[in-house]
C-alpha cells in the first residue's frame, strides 16, 4: 500500500497518472482528505464506484490510529496515537485565544538523552515517516474541525529531534503548507532542534519555515550536561549556525531556555545569554521546567522566574515565560512519554475516538 499522506498534490497527480487515473481526481481526493477530513475513498461521493474500489486497493489514508485522549483542565489535549508497529507516540494540541497550536512528534522515543526530559527515558525507537507526522496533524484537525474550529499552527516539539529525521519532516512539510493539501502557513510551522548544527543549514535550504533552539544553558560546562549533544556540537558552532540561519524579514530566532532552579537560572546566567544572543534577531521563550519523578531537577520560584526574565527584557532581549499548559495530563514540555497508562484507563477517555 502507499500512502496518500506523503504525497504533495503534483506528486499524488503524478502518481495517478503513472497508474492509469485521470491526474484532475488527486486534487478530488485531496480536498476531501485534507479539506474535510473524509478518510474513507467509499465516501468520496465525485469519484466513480469503480475509481473508490480501485484505489482502496492501492492507497492507504491512515497512518496512525488513536488510542487516548486526554483532556487537561485549561483546555489542552494530548493524542496518543499507534503506528502500525504498535509504536505509540503522542501529540498535543494548545487551545490559545486565536490560536490552535499542535505539537508533533518527529520519532518514537529521541536519541538525545538531555537529563531533564522524561521523553529521554523511553530511549530512541525510531524515526516516523511522512505520514506518520502528516497524520498526527490530520488527526488533531479533525476533532478541531467538529467544533467548528481550525489548526493554524504546527511546532515540532513533541517526542524526538526533528533535524535527525529531516527527510521525513521536509517532506511532510511539503505537505502541510501544500495550497492543494493541508495549506497551513510556512511561517506558522516552526521547527525545534536541541543543536543539530550541520542539518540547520540543510534545513534552511530545503524549506522556508520557523526555528527554535533548544539552548538551556551558557556554557559549554553545563550545556554537556543538560544536552550531551553539546559534545558534539558546541556553542560557539550552533550560534554560529543560527546566525547564518536564512531568517525571512522580520522574523526572529526562538530560543527555549528551561529554567531549573539552581542550575541555569541565575542573574549570571541571564547576562551571559544576553551577551550570547547579541547580533542575532531572536527571542527567548523561558520555560520554567516541569518537574517529573524520575528527576532531581526543581522549578524554580515565580520569583526567580521573573528576575531571569526581567534581566534579559532589560537589556533589550525580548523574552516570553511559557505559561505550562497541560501538565495535569503530563501533556506539557518534556513530560510526554512520561506515564503509559495502562489499557484500561486509557479506554476510559475514549469512546469511538471521541472524548466522552
Ligand atoms: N528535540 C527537539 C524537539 C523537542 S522540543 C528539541 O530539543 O528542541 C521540546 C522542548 O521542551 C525542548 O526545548 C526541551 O528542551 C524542552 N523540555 C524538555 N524537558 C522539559 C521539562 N522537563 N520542562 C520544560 N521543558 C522541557
Amino acid at each position: 500500500m502507499r500512502s496518500v499522506l506523503t504525497h504533495t498534490p503534483e506528486e499524488f497527480r503524478d502518481a495517478l497518472v503513472e497508474e492509469g487515473v485521470e491526474g484532475f481526481r488527486a486534487q478530488q481526493i485531496l480536498r476531501w482528505l485534507h479539506g474535510r477530513g473524509v478518510r474513507e475513498f467509499a465516501e468520496m461521493s465525485d469519484l466513480s464506484r469503480e475509481l473508490r474500489a480501485d484505489l482502496g486497493n492501492r492507497w492507504s489514508t491512515r497512518a496512525l490510529e488513536l488510542r487516548e485522549a486526554h483532556v487537561s483542565s485549561d483546555g489542552t489535549e494530548k493524542l496518543v496515537l499507534q503506528t502500525g508497529d504498535r509504536s505509540r507516540i503522542e501529540a498535543v494540541m494548545i487551545p490559545e485565544q486565536d490560536r490552535r497550536t499542535l505539537c508533533v512528534s518527529s520519532q518514537v522515543g529521541c536519541s538525545l538523552d538531555c537529563s531533564f526530559c522524561a521523553t529521554a527515558r523511553l530511549g530512541f525507537g525510531r524515526n516516523l515517516d511522512a505520514a506518520e507526522i502528516v497524520d498526527q496533524v490530520l488527526h488533531a484537525s479533525g476533532r478541531l474541525r467538529e467544533r467548528g474550529e481550525r489548526l493554524t499552527h504546527v511546532v515540532f516539539m513533541g517526542m524526538g529531534e526533528p533535524l535527525l529525521n529531516l527527510r521525513e519532516v521536509v517532506r511532510a512539510i511539503r505537505v502541510m503548507t501544500d495550497p492543494g493539501a493541508l495549506a497551513l502557513s510556512r511561517r506558522r510551522i516552526t521547527v525545534s532542534t536541541a543543536g543539530v548544527v550541520p542539518r540547520i543549514a540543510e534545513l534552511g535550504r530545503q524549506v522556508r519555515v520557523r526555528l527554535a533552539v533548544s539552548l538551556h544553558a551558557t556554557t559549554d560546562e553545563l550545556r554537556n550536561e543538560l544536552v550531551p549533544l553539546n559534545r558534539r556540537f558546541p556553542l560557539a558552532s550552533l550560534l554560529q549556525a543560527c546566525r547564518e540561519f536564512p531568517l525571512p524579514p522580520r522574523d526572529r530566532l526562538s530560543f527555549e531556555y528551561t529554567l531549573i532552579d539552581g542550575v541555569n537560572d541565575s542573574e549570571a546566567d541571564a547576562r551571559r545569554l544576553v551577551k550570547l544572543l547579541h547580533g542575532l534577531r531572536a527571542k527567548v521563550n523561558a520555560i520554567p521546567l516541569n518537574e517529573h519523578p524520575a528527576s532531581s531537577y526543581r522549578r524554580p520560584s515565580p520569583d526567580r522566574v521573573e528576575r531571569f526574565a526581567s534581566t534579559l527584557a532589560r537589556s533589550g532581549v525580548t523574552v516570553s515565560v511559557r505559561r505550562s499548559r497541560g501538565d495535569d495530563i503530563l501533556a506539557a514540555c518534556g513530560q510526554l512519554g512520561a506515564v503509559r497508562a495502562a489499557p484500561a484507563a486509557a479506554d476510559a477517555t475514549v469512546s469511538d475516538g471521541r472524548l466522552r
